[in-house]
């Protein structure tokens, strides 16, 4: 593969211009006009990403933020109305809480997913557009139920947007049902921390409006992707599936050796989740249950502790925001990643005040690592430091 760095793309005849411009020529031909509007191969991972998601087409942002905002503003007009869930991506929930009212009068209602009865209500037909909500949400890990939630979007007329940054390649949520699916590539499908970018995959109807010259959100706001970062994600994509199944692995057992301990843990791999079953049914086989799992601490105090201990004492990762990192990272949700929701709003979302997320990394030695865990935890109760439940 070679890296199309071109911001421009000349033409033999300036016949071809008018009608790549006229839309008679387009990428699906290998005409290219400039780099802000489809790149060689920028389109060439997002094709990746659209095999991966099994959508008909995908294309690549800058970030994952500019690739939900472009899908948002795509899909939704002018005073229209979202349904989405009360437990998402901080940034999204400040996305559709503050920003999209004030600038386009965008407003949503938030509803509790799992509650099937509650999202049917708060759809109103002929003026909501979207259905929008994660795979696994952030940070309590509840895993939607994406066939029963598409049916009831697709019943009553909107489209059915999925965030699945958490579980690429554990949950194919457009293979389940869900019109689009939207990532954070910064994650787990970089891998590599060192990377921010996004994609949208979907339907070619969806991507090709938004590359729209004249109202697409990907041409006019332009939140493009460097072609030789597309280019080194690309390289990353191969291995996608085999750091996922350690990424899983490793979280099952840290999850399982912790609930032995008698620490409160949010794994959707454990029985003890309240929806395992469903994950099970709707997982692709062989990939686990996720990279991503909650240790409830109880309070903000016992979780800042712990985490010290993690990291300081026992080595056993950093504390960072971020995911889908090879090594383990660790953040005290309610006072970083989902700061933006008020108290009542993180009482809402279930999200306890000594919620710890951990990323779960695969460096080191399993072994190694249930040791760390276990002197760091050993050494949280030394220290005084308890646990009600
Ligand atoms: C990180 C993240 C985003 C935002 O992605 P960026 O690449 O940081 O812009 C959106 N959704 C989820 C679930 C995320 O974890």
């Amino acid at each position: 593969m070679s890296i199309e760095a071109s911001a421009t793309f000349t033409v033999m005849e300036p016949e071809t211009l008018r009608r790549m411009f006229a839309g008679e020529l387009g990428h699906d031909q290998d005409f290219f006009i400039y780099s802000r509007h489809f790149n060689p191969t920028v389109l060439n991972l997002s094709r990746q990403l659209a095999a991966l998601e099994g959508t008909e087409a995908a294309y690549c942002t800058s970030s994952g933020m500019s690739a939900i905002s472009a899908v948002l503003l795509q899909l939704v007009s002018n005073g229209g109305h979202v349904v989405a869930a009360n437990s998402l991506y901080g940034g999204t929930h400040a996305l559709l809480t503050h920003f999209l009212p004030r600038v386009s009068n965008i407003t949503t209602t938030f509803v509790d997913i799992m509650d099937l009865e509650q999202v049917k209500d708060a759809i109103i037909e002929g003026k909501t557009s979207v259905l929008y909500f994660e795979t696994m949400s952030n940070p309590n890990l509840k895993v939607a139920n994406i066939p029963e939630l598409s049916r009831l979007g697709h019943e009553k007329g909107v489209t059915v947007v999925v965030d699945n940054t958490f579980a690429p390649m554990v949950v194919s949520p457009a293979r389940l049902g869900a019109d689009v699916v939207v990532h954070s590539v910064s994650k787990f499908i970089s891998g590599g921390a060192d990377i921010i970018a996004g994609a949208v995959c979907g339907p070619a109807s969806l991507l090709n409006s938004m590359m729209g010259l004249h109202n697409g959100t990907l041409m006019i706001l332009g939140p493009t992707m460097n072609a030789k970062v597309a280019f080194e994600l690309s390289e990353r994509i191969p291995h996608l599936s085999i750091r996922m199944k350690e990424h899983s692995n490793r979280a099952l057992a840290y999850a399982t050796r912790l609930e032995k301990l008698g620490v409160k843990v949010i794994y959707p791999g454990l029985k003890s989740h309240p929806q395992h079953e469903l994950l099970k049914s709707i997982a692709n086989d062989g990939y686990g249950f996720g990279g991503l799992l909650g240790i409830d601490m109880e309070t903000e105090e016992n979780a800042n502790r712990f985490m010290s201990y993690l990291q300081n004492y026992a080595q056993f990762g950093f504390m960072a925001v971020s995911l889908g990192y090879y090594e383990t990272l660790l953040s005290c949700s309610g006072s970083s990643t989902s700061s933006e929701l008020n108290e009542e709003e993180k009482k809402q979302a279930g999200i306890s005040p000594g919620l710890i997320r951990v990323s779960v990394g695969f460096v080191g030695t399993l072994e190694q690592k249930l040791a760390q865990l276990e002197k760091a935890l050993a050494r949280f109760f030394e220290t005084g430091f308890s646990l009600k439940n």
